[in-house]
């Protein structure tokens, strides 16, 4: 079986050298990124998205966003004109759930399955193949790609159709981002009233209020260490393909809207390369102070 892989970024580069040592053999390509260590590593050269296609069995997409998949997928070049009937197309990106369902229907048509497979758990775990996939799609699909997945993450789940794998990543970003803005909130509180941070995290992140978050981001944020990780800018991209997704269904997010404000004012301060974590930032300016060791 050939792999096709496309978008050889902080993502899906670590994420395709893993298939390589799995054994698989691997056609990659990327529009703008250098592939060279991959093509040491063992991997064929693609000259464009529709030669990777038109070589492989199954071809994997790890690209930013909704108009980077339609253009990589669908456009002039793309992997519909090489694809071959029968083959299979997993987009590993986060991007809206009405663009999965778009780029499946027109695969669809052309006799090709289609699964959108966001990921969750950022460079560490695209490295040490330790990513939670959420996948949407049918079984027979799902079960032929699974043992490629499980390359890749730790827990491959099957969501439902396809759509449903950007659905529940979009929830998954939602609880992030959300959770990233209350554990700040809360530390810039008890830092501006005189209580050591770290000795607040000791005593809290085995209580209710811990979580995967605080434990996280919390040791980040003592040591003024922004370096992504995820990039504000690739929050903001989600926080507004979960708004759009849920206005279009009428479904109001009031919190999600906050937070989205907050990035939107820190991409304004210069902080859209720094890590999500740096959304203290915020508070630490309405407060005043700052939460650090
Ligand atoms: P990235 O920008 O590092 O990589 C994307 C790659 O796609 C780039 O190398 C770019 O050159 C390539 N590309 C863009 N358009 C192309 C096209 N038309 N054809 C071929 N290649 C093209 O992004 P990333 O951090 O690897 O993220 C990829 C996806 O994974 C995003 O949707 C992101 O939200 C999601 N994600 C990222 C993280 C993280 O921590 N970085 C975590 C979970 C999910």
């Amino acid at each position: 079986m050939i792999v096709g892989f496309i978008g050889l970024g902080i993502m899906g580069r670590p994420m395709a050298k893993n298939l390589i040592s799995a054994g698989y053999k691997l056609v990659v390509y990327d529009k703008f990124a250098k592939i060279d260590d991959l093509v040491t590593l063992g991997a064929e050269k693609g000259t464009s998205n529709k030669d990777v296609a038109s070589r492989s069995d199954v071809i994997i997409t790890m690209l930013p966003n909704s108009p980077h998949v339609k253009e990589a997928i669908l456009g002039s070049g793309g992997v519909i004109e090489g694809v071959k009937s029968g083959a299979i197309v997993v987009d590993m990106s986060s991007i809206a759930p009405a663009a999965s369902q778009e780029v499946g229907a027109a695969l669809k048509a052309k006799g090709v399955n289609f699964l959108d497979a966001p990921v969750s758990g950022g460079e560490p775990k695209a490295i040490d193949g330790s990513l939670a996939i959420m996948v949407g799609g049918d079984q027979k699909t799902f079960d032929t790609v699974k043992p490629i997945l499980e390359k890749m993450g730790s827990s491959v789940v099957l969501v439902g159709d396809v759509g449903a794998g950007n659905v529940t990543k979009l929830a998954n970003q939602i609880v992030v981002a959300l959770n990233i803005a209350a554990v700040s909130e809360a530390f810039t509180l008890a830092t501006k009233a005189g209580v050591k941070p770290q000795a607040v995290f000791d005593a809290i992140k085995g209580g209710l209020a811990g979580s995967t978050v605080m434990n996280a981001k919390i040791p980040m944020i003592l040591d003024g260490n922004f370096k992504p990780g995820f990039r504000i800018e690739l929050h903001i991209k989600d926080l507004q393909n979960a708004l759009d997704t849920a206005h279009n269904l009428g479904v109001p997010i009031p919190l999600t809207a906050e937070v989205m404000e907050t990035l939107q004012g820190l991409k304004n301060d210069g902080f859209a390369a720094n890590d999500h974590s740096a959304i203290v930032r915020h508070y630490e300016k309405l407060a005043k102070v700052e939460v650090r060791k």
